[in-house]
Formats: structure tokens, C-alpha cells, sequence
């Protein structure tokens, strides 16, 4: 079946638009008929390999909503993953990004720069954590950033191996596929990977019991004994880990690793792309224990939507390649340079760091209340709206994969997008838009709360 454009733009398309209603609104099975079209061609024109979470399209959305293209409103618990933290289309963004495309699209910052580029990189040492010497560069997704930091630290030590960590999730292109650690579905199959990168164990109080300095004791240990410090470039680490299960390390963890890496000169690097800005109640992961990262990788919240990455550093780390060593025909296109301006200005004008916080007391009051009474609820964890809930079975404290699939279906199937991630699969996971309106947040959670009752 045809899409009949003309009907579907009355829902998405006129620039000039009424307020959208900030409701979930039900209107049709889910997936309505139209999404049920638009799967089909999906099926017969894009690989197969790229999945969906949700079989329905979306037409339009902001605040905490997603108005598909049968009209059915749905609550946003999941920002893209972690990406709209300003909510869509915010405004400031929207008018930023008009008026950028009209001037110009693109010149290449390599060819003839433009002072977007320079003010978003002056945001970005502003706003990382230290108050030392940066400099940045920005690329296009979060994988060409954490590919980037690592080129600027063997270039810098002049060493090879870096180490990433256990659940860690950096990206999918192959240097950054060999950072990641789980095989199904981002590695297998796709090897063979880039040399000179080792795996540490991470810090994972609920799983290994063991306090920050244990597990930076292990983790060293295993380094030195391995690698050895004179043969590491970097280590990079997710100071919450994202698609590993919302792991919080236990605390002194991240604190003595940096101070290992500058004990050595080994660069430390934070892969900051999911917990960046503003997302955990801080404008970075990295503040809430005070480490100073030598290298921060951002992307995922910085342009509201609009693929732009960085990294940010000390000046002498970022300047040690060669003069043309990093760039990119599309790294810092203007218009993304455009909406992380005003993106950065939104979480600091409209006190989204704040807003991040009492998202996050209100999902973890939730579910600290109901697994006092359902011990299939092992723990609940996470820092302002960045937000995970791990079951498991509460006989055996086995992970509970299967669980966690049907409450995530069951909430979709009543109109609240929710995520899962963990190496087993089964955490579930709150990412909601800081714009989210309270009341929508609350009747997201009931959703997911009576979706695990029936479950
Ligand atoms: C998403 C993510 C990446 C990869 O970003 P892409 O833009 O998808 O390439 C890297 N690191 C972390 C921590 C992420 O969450």
C-alpha cells in the first residue's frame, strides 16, 4: 500500500504548527495500519540487519511525546537512545538550524572554516570537566569520536595497546567493534578486529561485590601483568556504562584508575557519548566522582538530534598528531554546529542538569518502592535520568532476559517506547527527555510498573 503523503503531512510536516499535545493517546493497534504499511516497504527496501525497536514511524515529536503516523501519541522514555535530551525539535534548535541551512550547508571546516565549529569547541573546553588547557575537534557519530581519541593518544604516548572494559560499548566500525565487548548482536561475524586492544574487568557492585579500590585493584593488576603500563596508550572507559546495563562502578573505582593512567602516562579517556550532557544530573558522568578525564568523547546529546561528535581535551594530548592527522569531509557540519549551540544553551538556560535529577529521584522512587514487594526487581540503579532496573530470577539471582522482553513489549504495546541493554539482556532502561513533563513521566512509569504486575 501506497503512503498517502498529503494525509501523513497534516500529522508531520506544515512548519507552522499547533502545540503538541503532551498526551499518550491510543488511536489504533500498535502498529496502526499506516506503520504497518511503512513495514512493509521497510522489509522489501532496507537490510534486514537494521533493526527496529518499535514496528511503528514516527511524524513527529517533542517534549516526552512521539505522534506516529496513524496519530497514535506515545510516551518517549528512551531520547532516540539518549539523544534528545532536549526534547525534539526544540525550539531554540529548530530556529538555530532554519537559519543555518538558508545561509549555507556546507563548506568543509578543512577547506573554509566557519565560527560555528570554533564555538561549539569553546562550549565543549568550557564545559568538560578541569579547568586545564582543551582543545577539541568534532566528528559525526560516536564511534568516529572514540576512533579519534584513541588515534590522539597513541599519536601523543607513542605506545599501542589500549584497554577497554567488561559490558563496555564504544561503536561499530571495526577499530571501535574491537572496544566493545559483546559478540551478539554488534561483533559476531564481523572480524577480524583491530589489534592491540585488551579488556579489563569492570567494577559491577551488583554482580561482583567488590569495592571501588578491589576492582581498580583487579583491573591494574590484570594490566600490568598483561600489557604492561609502557605498552598503554589509553584506557577508555564509560563512566556509567550505557548499552552494558547502566553499570555504575562502585565508588573510588573511576577515582584510582585515573590516578593509576597519570601515574603512568597512559591517557585516560571517558567515552562520554551516552552519559554527556546533562543526562545523569551533571553536565558530565565524570563530575560525580571529580575525576579530571585526560580525553572526553561526546556525541549522542550534544546537537539535539543532529549527528555531531567531539573530542575534548588537554591541549598538548589533542595537538600531538600531525597538522591534518584528524578531520573529515562532514566532521562539525555547520548545521550540527548550529543545534549543539543552541542545544548546549537549552541544558544550561532551561536548568536541564536540574531537571535530570528529579527525573531520575522520581523513576528510582518508583522502583526502589515496588521491588520491595516483586524480587524479580534485583536492583535499581543509575544517576539522574539514566536510569536501569535489572531483573532477575529471585530464586537462582540469574539474570531474567526473558522477563525483561515481554515487560518491554508490553509497555510498547501500550504506547510507552522503553529500552532494554545489559550483556544479558535484561535491564531495562530509562532515558526520557529532560522536557518531559511530569505528569507524562509518571504515567510512562505506571505503564511499565502494571506491564511487570501482569508479567
Ligand atoms: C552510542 C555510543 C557510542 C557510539 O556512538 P554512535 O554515534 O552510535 O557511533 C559510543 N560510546 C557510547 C558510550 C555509546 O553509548
Amino acid at each position: 500500500m501506497a503512503i498517502d503523503t498529503a494525509t501523513t503531512g497534516t500529522i508531520g510536516s506544515a512548519l507552522e504548527r499547533d502545540e503538541l499535545v503532551q498526551e499518550r493517546r491510543i488511536v489504533t493497534d500498535l502498529p496502526g495500519p499506516r506503520s504497518r504499511a511503512l513495514m512493509e516497504r521497510k522489509l522489501a527496501a532496507v537490510s534486514s540487519a537494521v533493526g527496529t525497536t518499535m514496528p511503528v514511524f514516527a511524524a513527529r515529536a517533542g517534549g516526552g511525546v512521539i505522534v506516529d503516523v496513524d496519530g497514535n501519541s506515545l510516551i518517549d522514555l528512551g531520547s532516540g537512545i539518549a539523544v534528545t535530551g532536549v526534547g525534539n525539535s526544540a525550539p531554540r534548535v529548530v530556529a538555530a538550524v532554519q537559519q543555518q541551512v538558508a545561509d549555507f550547508t556546507h563548506t568543509c571546516f578543512m577547506i573554509t572554516p566557519y565560527d560555528s565549529y570554533v564555538g561549539v569547541a569553546e562550549a565543549l573546553n568550557r564545559l568538560t570537566p578541569g579547568d586545564h588547557d582543551k582543545r577539541s575537534a568534532l566528528f559525526n557519530s560516536g564511534a568516529e569520536a572514540v576512533e579519534n581519541a584513541v588515534k590522539i593518544a597513541r599519536s601523543y604516548t607513542k605506545r599501542q595497546a589500549v584497554v577497554a572494559f567488561d559490558h563496555a560499548y564504544h561503536g561499530r566500525t571495526n577499530l571501535t567493534m574491537a572496544l566493545t565487548a559483546k559478540s551478539m548482536p554488534y561483533k559476531s561475524g564481523f572480524g577480524p578486529f583491530a589489534s592491540e586492544i585488551y579488556r579489563a574487568p569492570m567494577s559491577y557492585p551488583f554482580r561482583d561485590g567488590l569495592s571501588g579500590p578491589e576492582a581498580a585493584k583487579r583491573a591494574i593488576s590484570l594490566i600490568e601483568k598483561q600489557i604492561g603500563a609502557d605498552n598503554l596508550a589509553a584506557v577508555i572507559i564509560e563512566p556509567i556504562q550505557g548499552e552494558g546495563g547502566f553499570v555504575v562502578p562502585a565508588e573510588g573505582f573511576l577515582p584510582a584508575l585515573v590516578e593509576w593512567a597519570r601515574a603512568n602516562g597512559v591517557v585516560f579517556i571517558a567515552d562520554e557519548v551516552q552519559t554527556g550532557f546533562a543526562r545523569t544530573g551533571h553536565m558530565f558522568a565524570s563530575e560525580h566522582e571529580g575525576i579530571v578525564p585526560d580525553l572526553v568523547v561526546t556525541a549522542k546529546g550534544i546537537a539535539g538530534g543532529l549527528p555531531l561528535s567531539a573530542v575534548t581535551g588537554r591541549a598538548e594530548i589533542m595537538d600531538a598528531p600531525h597538522a591534518g592527522g584528524l578531520g573529515g569531509t562532514y566532521g562539525g557540519n555547520p548545521l550540527a554546529c548550529a543545534a549543539a549551540l543552541a542545544a548546549i544553551e537549552t541544558y544550561e538556560e532551561d536548568g536541564l542538569v536540574e531537571r535530570a535529577r528529579s527525573i531520575g529521584e522520581t523513576i528510582i522512587a518508583r522502583f526502589r518502592d515496588a521491588a520491595a514487594s516483586d524480587a524479580r526487581i534485583g536492583d535499581v540503579r543509575g544517576r539522574g535520568a539514566m536510569i536501569a532496573i535489572e531483573f532477575v530470577d529471585p530464586e537462582t539471582g540469574e539474570p531474567d532476559a526473558a522477563l525483561t522482553g515481554r515487560v518491554a513489549k508490553a509497555a510498547h504495546a501500550q504506547g510507552v517506547v522503553v529500552l532494554t541493554c545489559g550483556t544479558y539482556g535484561n535491564v531495562i532502561r530509562f532515558l526520557p527527555p529532560l522536557t518531559i513533563p511530569a505528569a507524562l513521566l509518571d504515567e510512562g512509569l505506571d505503564v511499565v510498573l502494571q506491564a511487570l504486575a501482569a508479567s
